[in-house]
């Protein structure tokens, strides 16, 4: 079997991570949630929507958000990180990759985010041009242990399928 004759699908891994900072916004998702701390970043730190990018372009076999948008460039500063998305989701079209579905482990130990879900899921799924349904997301305390647990800052894991054609 040659590998041509192989459905073309591909899945990719994303993590990212950023600390609390005061007198920041917290964007996680593309939705700004009223919060005393935000995170920390060049761009809006939306730490979510760094691990699905990664996760995507991993996925197309393509180089990560550090490199496709490296936070030594001005331009980049206080980027709205779902005009990012668009941005690999452009790329992804170029290469005719569309996206199967995608899943995300948010891991916070505040604030609560199960009532933002549903307005996360939907920013995804307009910034891809996909369903709301093709995105899963949930979020888990860690505990109290370790850096996310000591409330330092908060870490995202996402997958994601692509198919190509
Ligand atoms: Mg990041």
């Amino acid at each position: 079997m040659t590998s041509s004759s192989v459905p073309d699908f591909r899945v990719g891994q994303g993590y990212d991570v950023h600390r609390f900072a005061e007198g920041r916004r917290l964007v996680l998702g593309g939705v700004e949630i009223p919060h005393e701390r935000g995170l920390d970043g060049h761009s809006d730190a939306d730490v979510l929507l760094h691990a699905v990018m990664d996760a995507l372009l991993g996925a197309a076999g393509m180089e990560d958000i550090g490199h496709l948008f490296p936070n030594t460039e001005e331009r980049w500063r206080g980027a709205d990180s779902r005009a990012l998305l668009r941005e690999v989701h452009r790329r992804l079209g170029d290469a005719r990759w569309r996206v199967v579905n995608i899943d995300v482990a948010l891991i916070a130990e505040e604030p609560r985010i199960a009532p933002h879900i549903p307005a996360m899921k939907g920013n995804i799924a307009a910034d891809l041009l996909t369903d709301a349904d093709r995105i899963g997301i949930k979020a888990t305390t860690n505990e109290t242990m370790g850096f996310v647990g000591r409330r330092e800052g908060i870490a995202a894991l996402a997958v994601a399928l692509l198919v190509r054609g």
